[in-house]
């Protein structure tokens, strides 16, 4: 922030009610002895106000936008508008585009070269700036985070087999999903997913390429020569199964390492988000019929099918699934992987012929296993399965879309589930606000949609904000909002008068049933979200 204003400001923040005189006071005597500090920057740490409130006024002061940003503020790939080092130099994050502007977050807005040099870039790339000012600490750290000293295990200088070793366990100790070595023109980029999103970790000289696609391919065991897209799989880390797969691009080739981890607990359907109003053996307890999970990938159904499949284990009964591949093993139940010459369709029929009374079918991905899997749910099974859709309802159109007929959707569809992911709000630094005028907007709009009544008395949202504890993100793990179809008589009727979507849905509402969106609000209310998250799955706002 700018020097010369540190007495007005200040003064000014007093006048205003923001700091008191005495935080004021205290940090001017703290800065005597701490001259490259910054007044705004010291009361921060010191002063108990609303860190966000205090940039703003500070920015309103100094006439620019002020903003309090963190990591999990970036909407964009900052990298994509300007380079890491430019970002350095200047102090600089782009943060998000906005009606055709993109908004980048100095910690110096009194620097005019810096200003100017990061204005020009994006100017030339298209882009009109809309400058913010933030605190330095944060604008730093977020730098660094790019930079990838959230990673102090890995060293870029250690030889490839320590490195390549260092990056697959810091992936493991932060729960990454996913890990992407990526081929630049002049590095590669090394990125995890953790919780759904991707963070840029480390970035490695180019010269390292070699050496580091050789030890790749030489533990995944993969050919060496070859420069075709491959799999492979690393079974040196007892604890994980991993999944390697290599793409060649125009700078090298690029894997993605899929870390699955082993004897991973089964969660309760209840622990991973199924509503407390549902009863689990109710929806999911029915011969002679078929669920089906509709969502689209990367939201968990899966792991929702292993929960169901857990809870209806006993030895008296022969539960078998087939799978591409066998994510989690458990005890007590037939697993098979479907492999390169089989399919699910081929596998059912062998599945058939076992005598199972519920049977797990991977994914719904064709007529022939769709019918199959119908067909065993109209002779004494229980069906359980996924298909690629956005919604309950949507199962039953892509059913027909896949050409089965109404008559037997209807004969043997139970229950249909649908599910999101969102992350869940970090709890050691969530930080408690009002529910502000855009959300409150948003969450009446899904009142009047559905003709309900949020309960919002003295209710409060949450903001993340990051700490030690969530890698600096603000959130940590994930939960799934559910919505659940029970095809009931009066559905089926529908189904077989091939009824729309539409249709079905209003009848739907009418019998109890709660779509997401009405779900991931009540997961807002109740603290575990915020709007945020729920708006980046459901687009409410
Ligand atoms: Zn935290």
């Amino acid at each position: 922030m700018e020097g010369s204003k540190r007495q007005p400001l200040g003064v000014e923040l007093v006048r205003r009610g923001i700091v008191s005189e005495k935080e004021v006071n205290d940090a001017l005597e703290y800065q005597k002895t701490h001259r490259d500090i910054k007044l705004g920057e010291i009361l921060k740490n010191t002063s108990s106000c609303d860190k966000a409130v205090l940039i703003e006024q500070i920015g309103d002061i100094i006439g620019e936008k002020g903003i309090l940003i963190n990591a999990n503020d970036i909407e964009i790939d900052i990298e994509k508008y300007i380079s890491l080092d430019v970002a350095k130099e200047c102090k600089a994050v782009p943060f998000e585009i906005y009606s055709g502007k993109i908004r980048v977050c100095f910690s110096d807005t009194s620097n005019r070269a810096h200003i100017d040099k990061v204005r020009l870039i994006l100017l030339n790339k298209g882009l009109v700036m809309d400058r913010y000012i933030s605190f330095e600490e944060n604008v730093v750290s977020i730098l660094n985070m790019l930079e990838g000293d959230v990673s102090e295990n890995i060293d870029i200088n250690d030889d490839t087999v320590k490195l390549v070793d260092s990056i697959i366990k810091t992936a493991m100790s932060k729960r990454a999903s996913d890990i992407h070595f990526e081929p630049m023109e002049n590095k590669i980029r090394i990125r995890f997913r953790i919780d759904g999103e991707l963070y840029t970790i480390t970035e490695i000289s180019n010269d390292k390429q070699p050496s580091i696609i050789g030890r790749l391919k030489s533990i995944s065991n993969m050919y060496q020569e070859k420069q075709e897209d491959q799999d492979g799989r690393i079974v040196s880390y007892p604890a994980y199964n991993i999944r390697v797969s290599s793409q060649k691009n125009i700078y090298g080739e690029k894997f993605v390492l899929r870390l699955l981890k082993k004897n991973q607990n089964i969660k309760d359907l209840y622990e991973l988000g199924f509503p407390k109003t549902e009863d689990v053996a109710k929806c999911f307890n029915k011969k002679n019929s078929i669920t089906i999970m509709g969502a689209p990938t990367g939201e968990g159904k899966t792991t929702s099918l292993y929960s169901i499949v857990n809870y209806l284990n006993r030895p008296e009964i022969n539960i078998t699934t087939v799978e591409d591949p066998v994510e989690i093993r458990i005890d007590g139940i037939n697993q098979i992987e479907i492999g390169a010459k089989s399919n699910f369709s081929s596998a059912l029929r062998t599945i058939l012929r076992q005598d199972p009374d519920i049977i797990l079918v991977g994914e719904i991905r064709d007529k022939e296993t769709a019918e199959i899997s119908l067909q065993a749910g109209q002779t004494g099974h229980y069906v359980l399965s996924t298909i690629h859709t956005i919604d309950a309802i949507e199962v039953i159109t892509r059913l027909r879309k896949l050409g089965i007929s109404n008559y037997d959707i209807a004969s043997t569809l139970a229950t249909t589930v649908s599910q999101r992911l969102v992350r869940k709000l970090c709890p050691k630094c969530a930080k408690e606000r009002d529910f502000n005028e855009e959300e409150l907007k948003a969450i009446s709009m899904i009142e009047e949609k559905y003709g309900i009544k949020f309960d919002l008395k003295d209710k409060k949202t949450y903001d993340a904000v990051g700490c030690e504890f969530c890698n600096h993100i603000g959130y940590i793990d994930r939960i799934a909002m559910f919505e659940i179809l029970k095809v009931d008589e009066k559905i089926k009727e529908l189904i077989s008068n091939d009824e729309s979507p539409l249709t079905i849905k209003k009848e739907a509402l009418q019998s109890g049933y709660v779509p997401l969106e009405i779900d991931g609000i009540n997961k807002v209310i109740s603290g575990i979200t915020n709007m945020k998250e729920l708006n980046k799955k459901l687009i409410l706002y």
